[in-house]
C-alpha cells in the first residue's frame, strides 16, 4: 500500500429475508464465524430485537448494557458497545428487546433511516467485513440495515411459496436502491435447510436457479441438526461441530464470498 491509498474500509452485508424462521440468524453466525476462520475481521450487528445473533456467538443478551439501542439513539458509540465473541473470533454489536423501543424513539430523529450507517463509518477500518442480521420485517430497523449495507445476502428455503416472498424483499432493496443508498445491490441468495431428498425442493432450487442465474450462491447449506443445536451452546456451528455438514457447508460459503469480493463481485 503507498501513503496516499485510502484506508481500506469493511464490506458491509445485511442478511436479510422478510420471513421469519428461514435461516437469517444461523447464516449470520455461521458465516461471521467461517470468516473469521478463514483470517477475516469480521463484525456481527445483532438488528433483531430478539437478540438470537447475540446469544448464539456466546453473549448474553441480558448483560449488554450498552447495545446497538444506544447506538442508534446516539447515546453510544459503536466502539464502546461491541462485545468480543471469543467462541466465534469475531465482534458483536449485541442486542435485546430494549431495541424494539429504538421503532418508536427512531421516528422523530434526523436521517433516522441513517443511524446504522453514520454509527459503522467509524469502525469501517477496523473490520473486513460487517454483517447485519435483519429482523423479519420491513421496518425502520431494517431500512437502518439496508441503507447502511452494500449488499444484501438473501437466505431461502426452496419451499414452494418462497419465490412469492422474496418479490417483496426484491421491491424494497430497489425502493432503498432508489431512494436511500445507491450503493446497495443484491449480492446472492443463499439455499439453505436444503434436503436433497425432497423432489419439491430440488423443484425450488432449478426454479431459483434458472430466475436469477448467477446470483444464486454455488453453496448449498443442507438440513443440519448440529446447526440447530450450536446455539444453544452459545457456539456458531461451525465451531461447535467442524465436521458436521452444515459446519462444512458454511465454511464454503464464506470462501465463496471472499473470492466474490475479491473479484470485485459483491
Ligand atoms: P431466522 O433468523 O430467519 O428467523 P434462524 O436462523 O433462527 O432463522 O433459524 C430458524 C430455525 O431453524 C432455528 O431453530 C435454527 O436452529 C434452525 N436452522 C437454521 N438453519 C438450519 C439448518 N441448515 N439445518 C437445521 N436447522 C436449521
Ligand atoms: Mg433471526
Amino acid at each position: 500500500m503507498t501513503a496516499d491509498s485510502p484506508t481500506p474500509t469493511a464490506r458491509v452485508f445485511c442478511i436479510a429475508n422478510q420471513k421469519g424462521g428461514v435461516g437469517k440468524t444461523t447464516t449470520a453466525i455461521n458465516l461471521a464465524a467461517a470468516l473469521a476462520m478463514h483470517g477475516q475481521r469480521v463484525l456481527l450487528v445483532d438488528l433483531d430485537p430478539q437478540g438470537n445473533a447475540t446469544m448464539g456467538s456466546g453473549i448474553d443478551k441480558n448483560q449488554a448494557q450498552i447495545n446497538l439501542y444506544q447506538v442508534l439513539i446516539g447515546e453510544a458509540d459503536v466502539a464502546s458497545a461491541r462485545v468480543r465473541s471469543e467462541s466465534g473470533g469475531y465482534d458483536v454489536l449485541p442486542a435485546n428487546r430494549e431495541l424494539s423501543g429504538a421503532e418508536i424513539d427512531l421516528v422523530q430523529m434526523p436521517d433516522r433511516e441513517r443511524r446504522l450507517k453514520d454509527a459503522l463509518q467509524a469502525v469501517s477500518a477496523d473490520y473486513d467485513f460487517v454483517l447485519i442480521d435483519c429482523p423479519p420485517t420491513l421496518s425502520l430497523l431494517t431500512l437502518n440495515g439496508l441503507s447502511g449495507a452494500h449488499g444484501v445476502i438473501i437466505p431461502m428455503q426452496c419451499e414452494y411459496f418462497a419465490l412469492e416472498g422474496l418479490s417483496d424483499l426484491v421491491n424494497t432493496i430497489k425502493r432503498v436502491y432508489r431512494n436511500l443508498n445507491p450503493d446497495l445491490e443484491l449480492i446472492g441468495l443463499l439455499r439453505v435447510m436444503f434436503d436433497t431428498r425432497i423432489t419439491l425442493q430440488q423443484q425450488v432450487s432449478d426454479q431459483i436457479r434458472s430466475h436469477f442465474g448467477d446470483k444464486v450462491f454455488k453453496t448449498v447449506v443442507p438440513r443440519n441438526v448440529r446447526l440447530a443445536e450450536a446455539p444453544s451452546y452459545g457456539l456458531p456451528g461451525v465451531i461447535y461441530d467442524k465436521s458436521s455438514r452444515g459446519a462444512k457447508a458454511y465454511l464454503e460459503f464464506g470462501e465463496e464470498l471472499i473470492a466474490r469480493v475479491k473479484a470485485g463481485r459483491a
